[in-house]
């Protein structure tokens, strides 16, 4: 069994971002947060901190957790207004009563970088180019780098977020795969699951996925990130149990999650430099 980590391959990423923020302005990426969830936060230092290494700037701009939806969406329109700022990203979870989709309908798309408009979602489903959520963008990258063949295989994404497993199924159609979607009703998981050449698991649920969940020789990626009670980080997939069937399989931690957030400091430096 192969390990696909992706350490490797967002170093690759970053040392280009490096170069293509320098040719060009100056990236500004600027996050929105109103939350005090510590994973959350711990995630905003970590894009913060890789910013600063590849010459991205990078505003936090932190509302609080008990900021209201109309602050929310005013922040967002004034930072899409900015000529100074060429990202704008806004971090969930949100204070009860917001709706995440509703208000990134305030970021422009030209600066949508993790793909969180609903315009964005939409330009992707019709083939028009876009930003995609970078997560969505991470684990095509992550199959590219290890060049996994796409085109007519059958790829099984479980979980239908609009940040993940929706505009996955886009990526992987435009890739010619054959494409089934999997969600909290699905009947029969497993049956589904082991028909799969390519499985994503996007749940948020600890060993979700199984060894009686994977085809021999599949080729698995682990885009959940579950909290363990020592503080660390586990993925959707039962790591040991599956690396015992598939052929390939992505780390939690150390898997898409860095490949993540190369890509959206990526994103941010193509929007800077946007005709
Ligand atoms: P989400 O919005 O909560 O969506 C979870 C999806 O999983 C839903 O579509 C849900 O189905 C489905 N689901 C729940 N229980 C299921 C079950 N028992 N069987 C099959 N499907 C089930 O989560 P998300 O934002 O997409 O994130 C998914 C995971 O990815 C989380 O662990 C998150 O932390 C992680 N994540 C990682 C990165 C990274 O960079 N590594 C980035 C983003 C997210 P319904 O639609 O029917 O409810």
């Amino acid at each position: 069994m192969r390990t696909l980590t992706g350490r490797d391959l967002a170093t690759a990423i970053k040392a280009q971002t490096q170069v293509e923020a320098a040719a060009g302005r100056q990236p500004r990426l600027a996050v929105v947060v109103a939350t005090a969830d510590e994973a959350s936060l711990w995630y905003v230092r970590s894009i913060a901190k890789a910013a600063a290494g590849v010459g991205v700037a990078c505003d936090v701009v932190d509302l609080g957790a008990e900021a209201d939806p109309g602050r929310i969406h005013e922040t967002l329109a004034g930072l899409s207004a900015d000529d100074a700022v060429h990202g704008v990203m806004l971090q969930t979870p949100l204070p009860a009563g917001a709706s995440a989709q509703e208000l990134a309908a305030a970021i422009d798309p030209r600066k949508d970088v993790d793909g969180a408009n609903p315009l964005s979602l939409g330009r992707l489903a019709a083939g028009l180019p876009a930003f995609p959520p970078a997560t969505a963008a991470a684990v095509m990258a992550l199959l590219d780098h290890y060049e996994v063949p796409l085109e007519g295989r059958r790829a099984v994404v479980v979980g239908r977020s609009t940040v993940v497993g929706k505009p996955l199924a886009h990526l992987l159609l435009d890739r010619h795969a054959t494409v089934t979607v999997c969600h909290s009703r699905t009947r029969d998981l497993a049956a589904v699951t082991a028909g799969a050449e390519i499985l994503v698991a996007a749940v948020g649920r600890a060993g979700l996925i199984g060894a009686a969940h994977v085809a021999p020789g599949a080729v698995v990626i682990d885009v959940g990130t579950n909290p363990t009670d020592d503080g660390g980080l586990t993925g959707d997939v039962d790591f040991a149990a599956v690396s015992q069937v598939a052929g390939a399989l992505t780390p939690v931690p150390g898997g898409v999650g860095p490949v993540t957030t190369a890509l959206l400091l990526r994103h941010t430096a193509r929007a800077a430099n946007l005709p």
